[in-house]
């Protein structure tokens, strides 16, 4: 065994990490659900170490998978209020939560007799995911619009879609773009009578909603399992179950519906396959660190984390008000709000959201931009930033409204960018063929991208995003991040 300096390899790990945007904290308002309880974190990691060299693929052969992945479920299930016939896995993340309810979907809808192509139909503030479910496993996605101005889904335009080639309605609890909370018995009745299947896509919302309030104090219109007509719903644990990423419950209503969700296979000289989730071989890891969070906090603390998020994103939905030029788009429920120009001002009085979130980005807080999107029936939804708040923001609010303010300060009355230079300085007739990876890594180095990473600016990015065929920023972004993790 060759020897190896240990001090020096993890030196190089945590210069490396001094690089990241902070994990902690609450200056970075997404991907990341800080606790704000160093203990937990200590706890989790624990866990993780503890079963480290597990392999999740058997849980007959390792027997405490089996025994925490039952625990876990048996507290969501609860949470969300299942009954016995309610059972489920955990998956890896909100992605695979959500690719394996449509994968088990389609083969319901097959089974029930579906021939050809089945069809998603969901609001256009669906998660991504669905994007990708759609792609992956042979779906066309049926995406509905929203009123641009409440961000909420008309539930008869959804209705009116639902034909016998519909294998799955996603609605999501709340929405991440804007954190709207859909309509859910609405849609649910129409479902029933349609005798289409319902997934709620509770990524976000499924371990917070629970604990959740409205504005008035009032409780929240059912979303959950005590809906008939809802099949299944996704939970991430890697978000406001405050589990290091790579864990996220997937319950389905029905034990025989449950069961298409799996691959089994003896068609091969090796070992009989029984996989419920998309991997082979896995760590246990952040199921071990969910398991020992959820008896650390249990309902009690996850109610106590919620109710400070609840008052943390009031107050600064507040702020976000009260400032000029800008506005909370629709009405949010859960953790997270959009915020949009106001258009109600005059154009020198209004702030950009992607100037603001640049400025805020120079503060050290990192905000984060999206784009507009014109929708199926020609109406435009505005650019927004997004912020997700998470227990950590109370003790920063203070000093994340003076940011806030300075920001659109700084931003009040620039125009948003226009895209039109950066347009013109690409090659004539793009677009017009697939492009090859070298012609698109010159046409993001003539944009000024790439190289080094991205600009300290992203205003100019997203105008791009929002301005170029999605067919050719799509691959653009993909020669980016390809590029990113080339060898040199
Ligand atoms: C985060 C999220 C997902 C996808 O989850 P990942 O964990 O990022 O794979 C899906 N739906 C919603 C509503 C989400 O917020």
């Amino acid at each position: 065994m060759a020897s190896f300096d240990s001090s020096a390899i993890l030196g190089r790990l945590a210069a490396l990490r001094e690089a990241d945007a902070p994990t902690h904290g609450g200056r970075v308002l997404s991907y990341v659900y800080d606790s704000g309880l160093p203990e937990i974190d200590e706890l989790a990691a624990a866990a993780v170490r503890l079963v480290q060299p597990v392999n999740g693929l058997d849980p007959t052969t390792f027997t405490s998978v089996a025994v925490m992945e039952r625990e876990v479920l048996g507290f969501a299930r609860e949470l969300l209020h299942g009954g016995d016939d309610v059972v489920g896995t955990v998956t890896s993340g909100g992605t695979e939560s959500c690719l394996l309810a449509v994968k088990t979907a389609r083969d319901a809808w097959r089974a029930a007799g579906g021939r050809g192509v089945p069809r998603i139909v969901a609001p256009v503030t669906v998660h991504a995911a669905f994007h990708k479910a759609a792609e992956y496993f042979g779906l066309d996605l049926d995406l509905v619009p929203v009123d641009p101005a409440t961000a909420r889904v008309d539930v008869d335009l959804l209705a009116s879609r639902l034909d016998p080639d519909v294998a799955l309605v996603v609605v999501s609890a709340p929405s991440y773009p804007y954190g709207t909370l859909d309509p859910v018995e609405e849609v649910a009745a129409a479902c029933e009578e349609a005798g289409v299947a319902l997934h709620v896509d509770a990524c976000i919302g499924g371990w917070i909603l629970p604990f959740w309030r409205a504005a008035d104090g009032s409780a929240l219109p059912a979303w959950d399992f005590r809906v008939p007509g809802v099949v299944s719903v996704s939970a991430d644990l890697h978000k406001f179950g405050y589990a290091p990423k790579g864990a996220s419950v997937l319950l389905q209503r029905g034990r025989d519906r449950q069961r298409l969700q799996y691959f089994a296979t003896t068609a091969w000289p090796g070992y009989p396959v029984v996989n419920p989730t998309l991997l082979g071989s896995k760590s246990a890891g952040a199921l071990a660190a969910s398991w020992a969070i959820i008896q650390a906090l249990g309902a009690r603390g996850l109610a106590e984390l919620a109710d400070s998020c609840r008052r943390s994103t009031r107050t600064l939905a507040d702020i976000v008000a009260d400032i000029e030029g800008l506005r909370v788009l629709g009405d949010p429920t859960g953790p997270l709000i959009a915020v949009a120009a106001d258009d109600a001002v005059a154009a020198d009085r209004r702030v950009d959201p992607h100037h603001w979130a640049d400025r805020a980005r120079r503060r050290g807080w990192l905000l984060q931009l999206q784009p507009g999107l014109t929708q199926q029936d020609g109406t435009h939804l505005p650019h927004t930033t997004h912020l997700t708040i998470t227990p950590v923001t109370h003790d920063r609010l203070d000093e994340l409204e003076a940011a806030l303010r300075a920001s659109a300060e700084e931003a009040r009355g620039v125009p948003p960018v226009d895209p039109r230079a950066a347009l013109s300085a690409l090659p004539p007739g793009l677009g017009e063929r697939p492009l090859d990876s070298d012609t698109a890594a010159a046409v993001l180095a003539a944009v000024g991208i790439g190289g080094d990473g991205l600009p300290e600016d992203q205003a100019p990015l997203l105008a791009l995003i929002e301005a170029l065929p999605r067919d050719l920023v799509e691959r653009l972004l993909v020669e980016l991040l390809a590029r990113i993790v080339e060898p040199a």
